[in-house]
């Protein structure tokens, strides 16, 4: 006999497989081993690594949010929860008060679960994990009070791409929609902006599991993301983001079906103006190029930026 499966796909894991998950992320908690940075701090024990955060779960906000891709926001908004602290340092990023400066506030995991069911009661489409990676473990313990509580809507998983694939382990039959960027296609680049090493590799290996764990999107008859991967790519000045190479990848080890949202609202914030091209927005010709590129590589969804 076929068992239908339930949706979200987090209400078909049993109590006790649950449990092992929550337990496996914990352990990766005591040596830290989260994120590819690998600090092996305890942050059990109150220790920090590169990403500033101990055990305890800090947010900056949470809201129904209507600026996020279409299928995300439907009619009544993404249910984003902005988490505090970041492993990777974007010279130029547009949050850095919450990702750099730590700005938020603690909250325990019976608070992170009610935030869901708040969302959820406002009709969000689904909960937005915003910058989720270094509190993994957490967010497991916190939804699986959540769906004790009731939740029943989908978990996007909204990351810069600089994931472990163990800890993305965890994740499988839990996240339906992987929200990831694709941010730079050379690791000296990713490195020095970003101070995240070898970042087109560990991209590369997080977005293959990602697609293998959720493929490509599918979205309900209003036109609803219900699962599947969505990739941001934000174009830098200067070709720093390598666009070309990135659209290549997507479509030659992922799939050519891919939803890519090719965005051009790089500004320059943060210490920005100290590492040029980084110090200006993008040009026409820039975001042109970057249009170009995803063309020739045979890609056809997405979502595009015409008034820059
Ligand atoms: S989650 Fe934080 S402490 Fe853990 S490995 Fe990543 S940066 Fe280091």
């Amino acid at each position: 006999m076929i068992r239908k499966l339930k949706y979200p796909r987090y209400l078909n894991i049993k109590e006790e497989a649950f449990d092992r998950r929550i337990e496996k992320a914990y352990k990766l908690l005591s040596s830290c081993e989260v994120c590819p940075h690998k600090c092996r701090v305890n942050r059990l024990k109150g220790e920090r690594g590169f990403c500033r955060s101990s055990e305890e779960v800090m947010i900056s906000s949470y809201n129904t949010h209507f600026g996020e891709e279409p299928p995300l926001v439907g009619n009544f908004g993404s249910g984003t929860i902005f988490f505090t602290n970041c492993n990777l340092k974007c010279i130029y990023c547009q949050n850095y008060p919450i990702s750099q400066l730590g700005n938020g506030n603690k909250v325990t995991l019976q608070e992170l679960a009610k935030i869901m069911l708040a969302l959820q009661k406002r009709k969000c489409h689904n909960i937005n994990l915003v910058t989720p990676t270094h509190f993994v473990p957490q967010i497991l313990k916190s939804l699986k009070l959540a769906i004790k509580m009731g939740l029943c809507i989908p978990l996007v998983y909204n990351t810069s791409g600089y994931d472990s694939v163990n800890t993305l382990k965890l994740l499988d039959s839990v996240v339906d929609i992987y929200l990831p960027d694709a941010r730079y296609a050379d690791n000296e680049i990713a490195r020095k902006y970003s101070s995240a090493p070898n970042y087109f590799k560990i991209m590369k290996k997080s977005l293959k599991e990602m697609y293998r764990q959720v493929g490509d999107l599918a979205v309900d008859k209003t036109g609803v993301a219900r699962s599947g991967l969505i990739v941001r790519h934000l174009v830098l000045p200067g070709g720093l983001s390598g666009t070309k190479k990135i659209m290549h990848f997507i479509t030659r080890e992922i799939s050519p079906h891919t939803y890519i949202s090719l965005m051009a609202q790089y500004f320059p914030a943060y210490q920005a103006d100290q590492f040029p091209p980084l110090s200006r927005r993008i040009d026409k010709k820039e975001y042109r190029e970057a249009l170009q590129a995803f063309k020739e590589e045979g890609l056809e969804n997405g979502w595009f930026q015409k008034d820059i």
